[in-house]
C-alpha cells in the first residue's frame, strides 16, 4: 500500500507550486499528472513566452478578476507577485517587466518556467508520477483516504493513499493540454456545487461574411465597445485581430466574458470599433475635408490609404456605399458623414463565442462559497483542498491567471501540511 502525507492531482502551475511547497515543508508528497509530462499548458502560455504575473499593486491587480478579489486576498497576501518573482529569481530564472506591468522570463521561454519548477519539486522531495490519471477520490464512510488511478504506462489501475488531497486539475479550456474538467467530478463526488463553466478570454464569431478577407489583420490603438441590446456595456482600448471566423486579440479576449454572458441570455450583441479614437467627430471631419480638398482629382481609395490598412479599404467601400474609384472632388457631405460615422463606429454583429476548448480561461468551477479562503480546504471535507483554475476564478490577460494559480497552489500546499499534522 503506497501511503503519503499529501496527494496533489495535476501538474500545472497550481499543482507544482502546491506539491513543491508541501514537500519543502517536510510532507511526503506525490504529484500525479495524467500527461506524460508536467506543465503542458504552462509551456504554451503567453504565446510560448509565459506571462508569469503582473507588477500592479494589489488593489489594482484585484480589479482584473471577476468578483473573486475578496476570496483571493488571503492567497495573495501570503504570496504575491513580488514573492513569485523572487521565488523564480532564486531558482535562477531571471525575469523582465514589460508594457502594462507584464512579467516574463528573461529567456522568453515558457518551457524554462516548467523546467525550474520541475527541478525545484524534485529537489524538495516531491515524487512526480506522470502518465497516471486520477479516476476518483477514495472516500470511506465520508473519510477521504486517497485516490484511484489508471497508470497509462502499464495499463493498470492502482490506489494511492493519503489523509490530504489537493485538487489542481485546471478548467476545461485547451483540453488537449490535459485540462478536461476532471476536478469538477471529484468536487461533485463530495457534494460540491459547480458554477456552470463557460469560455472566458475567447475569440468571437462575427455574422458579417467579410471577416475572412480581413484574416490576420491586426489593428492597434483602437477603441472597442460591447453593445448589448443596443446599450453600451463596456469598452477596451488596444489591439484587435481579425480571424477567418471573426475577431480576437487582447481587447476582444478581455471583453469576451461580457459578450458570452449576454449571448447566453439570448441578447443581441454588437462590437463597435472606433478606428480613430484620438480624433473626436469635429477633428475627424476637419481631417477628412482637408484630405478630400488636397486630393480632388485622386480616387476615394487614395485617401483611404492614408486612413486605413489596405485590407480594410474594400470593406469600408462596401459598408459606406462609396465606390473606391469615385473621385474625391465628387464626394459630397453626405458621403463624408457616412465615412466619418463608419470610421468611429465600425459595427460587427456577434454570432457566438468560439467553443470553450479554444478559450484561454474557464469561467465557473468549484463554488468559492464552499471553500475556506484562508486555507483553500473544502468546507464539506477538511482534508480536501483546491487550487488554481478548477476553482471559480478567472481574470483578464496580463499574468493575473497564473499568479492566481501559483498563489492558491502555494497556500493550499502550506495549509495541507498543517492539516496532515492534525
Ligand atoms: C494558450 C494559453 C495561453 C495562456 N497564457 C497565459 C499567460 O501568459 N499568463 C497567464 O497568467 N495565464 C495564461 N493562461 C492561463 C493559464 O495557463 C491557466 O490559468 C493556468 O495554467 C491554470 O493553472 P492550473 O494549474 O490551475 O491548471 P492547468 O495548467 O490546466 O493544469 C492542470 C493539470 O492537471 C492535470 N490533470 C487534469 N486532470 C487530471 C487527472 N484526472 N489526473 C491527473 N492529472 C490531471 C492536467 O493534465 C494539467 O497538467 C493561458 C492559457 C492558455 C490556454
Amino acid at each position: 500500500m503506497q501511503k503519503y502525507d499529501i496527494i496533489v492531482i495535476g501538474g500545472g502551475p497550481a499543482g507544482l507550486m502546491a506539491a513543491g511547497r508541501a514537500a519543502e515543508l517536510g510532507a511526503e508528497t506525490i504529484l500525479i499528472e495524467k500527461n506524460n509530462r508536467i506543465g503542458r499548458k504552462l509551456s504554451i502560455t503567453g504565446k510560448g513566452r509565459c506571462n508569469i504575473t503582473n507588477s500592479l499593486e494589489l488593489a489594482d491587480f484585484l480589479k482584473h478578476f471577476n468578483n473573486q478579489g475578496r476570496f483571493l486576498r488571503n492567497s495573495f497576501s501570503s504570496f504575491f507577485s513580488n514573492d513569485l518573482i523572487e521565488f523564480f529569481n532564486n531558482l535562477g530564472l531571471e525575469t523582465v517587466v514589460e508594457r502594462g506591468g507584464r512579467v516574463f522570463p528573461k529567456s522568453e521561454k515558457a518551457v524554462d518556467v516548467v523546467d525550474v519548477l520541475k527541478k525545484w519539486c524534485y529537489r524538495s522531495g516531491v515524487e512526480i508520477k506522470s502518465n497516471c490519471e486520477v479516476k476518483q477520490l477514495i472516500i470511506n464512510e465520508e473519510k477521504l483516504e486517497g485516490v484511484k488511478v489508471f497508470n497509462k504506462t502499464d495499463n493498470r489501475t492502482n490506489q494511492f493513499f493519503a489523509k490530504t488531497v489537493i485538487v489542481a486539475t485546471g478548467g476545461v479550456s485547451y483540453p488537449r493540454t490535459g485540462s478536461t474538467g476532471d476536478g469538477y467530478r471529484f468536487a461533485k463526488s463530495v457534494g460540491h456545487k459547480i458554477i456552470p463553466v463557460r469560455p472566458s478570454l475567447v475569440p468571437l464569431e462575427v455574422e458579417q461574411g467579410f471577416c475572412d478577407k480581413l484574416n490576420e489583420l491586426n489593428l492597434k490603438n483602437v477603441s472597442v465597445s460591447v453593445w448589448v441590446n443596443n446599450k453600451k456595456e463596456t469598452e477596451a482600448f488596444g489591439e484587435l485581430t481579425f480571424t477567418d471566423f471573426g475577431i480576437s486579440g487582447p481587447t476582444i479576449l478581455s471583453l469576451s466574458k461580457t459578450v458570452v454572458d449576454a449571448l447566453n441570455k439570448k441578447n443581441s450583441v454588437k462590437i463597435n470599433i472606433d478606428l480613430k479614437p484620438a480624433l473626436d467627430n469635429n477633428k475627424l471631419d476637419t481631417r477628412l475635408i482637408r484630405e478630400l480638398n488636397n486630393n480632388g482629382k485622386n480616387q476615394f481609395k487614395d485617401i483611404l490609404k492614408t486612413l486605413l490598412p489596405l485590407k480594410l479599404i474594400p470593406v469600408c467601400s462596401e459598408l459606406t456605399g462609396i465606390p473606391t474609384d469615385k473621385l474625391c472632388n465628387q464626394i459630397n457631405s453626405k458621403d463624408r458623414k457616412k465615412l466619418r460615422i463608419w470610421l468611429k463606429d465600425f459595427s460587427l454583429d456577434i454570432k457566438s463565442a468560439r467553443p470553450i476548448s479554444e478559450a484561454i480561461i474557464t469561467a465557473g468551477g468549484v463554488d468559492l462559497k464552499e471553500i475556506d479562503k484562508k486555507t483553500l480546504s473544502s468546507k464539506l471535507n477538511y482534508n480536501l483542498f483546491f487550487a488554481g483554475e478548477v476553482l471559480d476564478i478567472d481574470a483578464d490577460t496580463g499574468g493575473y491567471n497564473l499568479q492566481a494559480a501559483f498563489s492558491t497552489g502555494r497556500l493550499a500546499g502550506e495549509e495541507a501540511v498543517k492539516n496532515c499534522k492534525l
